[in-house]
């Protein structure tokens, strides 16, 4: 029997690094794992996700460089979800590999059962605030017996703002961006002109720089000031946690930006003097999704233009007991 099974793509960066590209579950851009060669330790930067054949399709793209997980001697993280953490527990089992990360990640892989089925609960608490249905994270309920299945993990080498490390021949110093998530880390390499960056900013989803409203309050603002500083990095190709290699940064920095301020305009237009949930705000803008029920990536866009607006002096955010609900500002 001809096997269909996806297998990965691997293909050169420059600077000893390879990407391995995975098909992945909804996600037209699939899923990348970086491993850098050289001088250096041998580098996994993240480590996909633990479902179903993913695991074979990382080592299989290994083994064709005449790899295994036993050779992997680190694994660098870029954030803390279930599709970059996913197999690290996997590689250093077989190897030993020594895991770097900062302090946030260190935490979510020290008990990923209790993290996991925090941020659930979270998130429908977020969404019941928002007026959203309970239904709402029925995406994030499905989920949770893969994220919950990823075993403790210890980050032996926790790094902080500007801390610096061998990866094969490079030099990776650490940048904090939380944005897309609270966890977010850029490593960058200066002088080779190469920056690991995770979901930070990729190619192929016009809602990235909204997610982290639906993982910690308030992060918008601080999302867009971080890409504004990621967009500095022009001369750099940024290899990305989904999608191609970023070789247009400002480019691609601004095409984001433009999306989004057609979100914030969108949102301003809706808001009227009568208080209405960010739900009910999202009912009257949202077209039915062809790729099916995504509340909370919509909710979480939503909430980011809002709080840009209400930044900007034109949205007011009101209580009323638990539910929050918006009006025009000014
Ligand atoms: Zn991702």
């Amino acid at each position: 029997m001809a096997s269909s099974a996806p297998t990965a793509t691997v293909e050169e960066q420059g600077g000893g690094v390879v990407r391995i590209a995975m098909p992945f579950a909804g996600f037209d851009a699939g899923l990348n794992v970086h491993l850098v060669r050289g001088d250096g330790p041998l580098t996994l930067v993240d480590a996909a996700a633990a479902l179903p054949g993913v695991s074979r399709m990382l080592s299989g793209a290994l083994a064709t460089l005449g790899l295994t997980y036993a050779d992997i001697e680190q694994v660098v993280l870029t954030h803390h979800h279930l599709d970059h953490i996913g197999l690290t527990g996997e590689v250093v089992a077989a190897g030993g590999a020594r895991v770097v990360a900062n302090a946030a990640v260190a935490e979510v892989l020290a008990d990923p059962p209790a993290h996991f089925h925090g941020e659930l609960e979270w998130g429908i608490a977020q969404g019941r605030r928002h007026g959203g249905p309970d239904a709402m994270m029925d995406g994030a309920r499905t989920a949770l017996p893969y994220t919950t299945a990823i075993p403790a993990v210890l980050v032996d080498h926790v790094v902080d703002e500007g801390d610096r490390f061998a990866a094969g021949d490079l030099t990776l110093t650490t940048v904090l961006r939380p944005g897309h998530s609270p966890s977010d880390t850029l490593f960058v390499d200066q002088d080779a002109g190469l920056s690991f960056v995770g979901d930070h900013l990729w190619d192929g989803s016009p809602v990235t720089p909204v997610l982290g409203s639906m993982s910690g309050p308030r992060p918008a603002a601080e999302y867009v000031a971080g890409l504004a500083r990621t967009r500095e990095l022009t001369d750099h190709r940024l290899l990305a946690g989904h999608g191609a290699t970023v070789d247009d940064v400002a480019g691609l920095h601004d095409e984001r930006l433009a999306g989004l301020e057609t979100r914030i305009d969108r949102a301003r237009t809706a808001l009227t003097d009568e208080p209405t949930s960010t739900w009910e705000l999202g009912s009257g803008i949202w077209r039915p999704s062809s790729s099916g029920y995504r509340g909370p990536a919509r909710l979480s866009a939503l909430l980011a233009a809002l709080e840009l607006l209400a930044a900007r002096g034109q949205a007011v955010e009101e209580h009323d007991g638990e539910l929050v609900r918006w009006r025009r500002g000014g």
